[in-house]
């Protein structure tokens, strides 16, 4: 373990991150921004999404294939988290937010019709919408999103029987 934080150090890996880390830019937890060269997207995706610092993650076209955000506390999570990319043998490129210029809550409105999840009807008003395993669900009611629940928690529980 320490050696091999050792040769992240001498790589300059995280010699570049602690220059640029003080300590007040962890006080709201730094932005990490992590590029993919993934030969596997589907694999590299799954041990992604073990990790609990990482809380978005983009399968994408171009040579970095995956990219995803991580928000890290503290400088020892930040080397749990790059020494845990080096054990994945994939290449891959570290970027830290430095400074947020613009950050929306606003998602355009598709100007694709969207299909209920549980029924198939379009729908035409704002839909009601439910996040599952990183997937989001559209539904039209909420009736169909409360039966869309129901659905995946039987289909939850034969998973756990068998
Ligand atoms: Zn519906």
């Amino acid at each position: 373990m320490r050696q091999r934080i050792k040769k992240l150090i001498e790589s300059g890996v995280i010699k570049k991150f602690t220059v640029i880390l003080d300590d007040k830019l962890f006080e709201q937890g730094v932005q990490v921004l992590v590029g993919f060269k993934a030969p596997d997207t589907e694999q590299l995706v799954e041990e992604l999404g073990k990790m609990d610092v990482i809380s978005e993650i983009y399968v994408t076209s171009g040579e970095r294939n995956v990219i995803c955000k991580a928000v890290i506390p503290n400088i020892k999570m930040l080397k749990d988290m790059l020494e845990k990319f080096v054990d994945l043998k994939i290449p891959f490129e570290t970027n830290i937010v430095l400074k947020v210029v613009k950050k929306a809550e606003y998602t355009p409105r598709l100007s694709l019709k969207l299909k209920c999840n549980y029924c198939g009807k379009e729908i035409s008003d704002e839909p009601y919408t439910y996040t599952l395993y990183n997937r989001r669900f559209y539904f039209c009611c909420p009736i169909c999103l409360r039966k869309f629940k129901e659905r995946m928690r039987i289909l939850e529980r034969r998973k756990k029987q068998s």
